[in-house]
């Protein structure tokens, strides 16, 4: 599973195709109609997009009332994944589950790999390996950073960690808890800490996650302190003769929908 690079391959070629290295500063709507799709922004009931394919014509929608931005270019991105790779995909709906990147293996694979595919394809379409991994060259790892490319790219905080994750640019754990609980979490495979048994459980009682679960998700932290200090003993197992060390721990939280992203690393 981890090896399918097809999504982002396919992205990799239609950059190619087109001739650009990003589609950073590129209209959505003339994109897919350049790919000859149609895109409608509207509101839609219970889904963030979908896509609708006919025997001429294939309707890309995403659901206007989405209030972010960087989440509706990615739900767009995604849907072109499915319209590039997927033909015989006839209607598709969007909803949390699809567009989530933090399941694990088995609730990926019970969703069909499609949507792993299409997720991998949308990241590479907006944030571009080469163009992303030099943005990142010489700087600091930092919250600073996670916010800098999130407005270079036009994409979320939460998929631009992610992606640091998934091109294994810097070790990284990151920890997506929903309603109080520890919901999934992805570690780089350069991260050499066992994690602690968190899943289904309320995170760490000194971890950054749970001041903020206490603090009804609100914004804890602003500037320099959105980085918190903690122990590698907070969110990992020590080993018998392994001495305690300082970690780093930031937390991206959404009142809506009551979840926390929380993203550890080494100092
Ligand atoms: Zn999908």
């Amino acid at each position: 599973m981890a090896t399918n690079r097809r999504g982002s391959a396919r992205a990799k070629k239609l950059l190619a195709d087109i001739g650009f290295d990003e589609v950073t500063d590129i209209d959505m709507e003339i994109l897919v109609s350049g790919l000859g799709a149609t895109l409608i922004e509207e509101p839609l009931l219970n889904a963030d997009g979908k896509i609708i394919r006919g025997n001429s014509k294939t309707l890309i929608k995403v659901n206007s009332v989405i209030p972010y931005e960087a989440k509706r270019r990615f739900t767009i991105a995604h849907e072109i994944g499915h319209y590039l790779l997927h033909d015989k995909l006839e209607v598709h709906n969007e909803n949390s589950n699809t567009l989530n990147w933090f399941n694990d293996i088995e609730t990926t694979f019970q969703r069909g790999i499609q949507e792993f595919e299409a997720n991998d394809f949308a990241s590479e379409l907006l944030m571009p390996e080469v163009a992303f991994r030099k943005e990142i060259e010489g700087n600091y790892f930092s919250p600073d950073l996670f916010s800098h490319l999130s407005e270079r790219f036009g994409t979320s905080i939460t998929s631009t960690v992610y992606r640091i994750l998934d091109l294994n640019i810097h070790p990284v754990l990151i920890v997506f808890i929903h309603d109080g609980k520890v919901r999934y979490w992805k570690k780089s495979p350069d991260l050499w800490c066992r994690v602690k048994d968190i899943n289904k459980l309320p995170p760490p009682d000194d971890s950054v996650a749970r001041e903020y679960i206490d603090a009804h998700y609100e914004f804890v932290y602003s500037g320099d302190e959105k980085q918190q200090s903690i122990y590698r003993s907070t969110w990992f197992e020590l080993n018998e003769y392994q001495e305690d060390s300082e970690f780093f721990e930031y937390c991206i939280p959404t009142k809506q929908y009551k979840t926390i992203i929380s993203v550890i690393w080494e100092n």
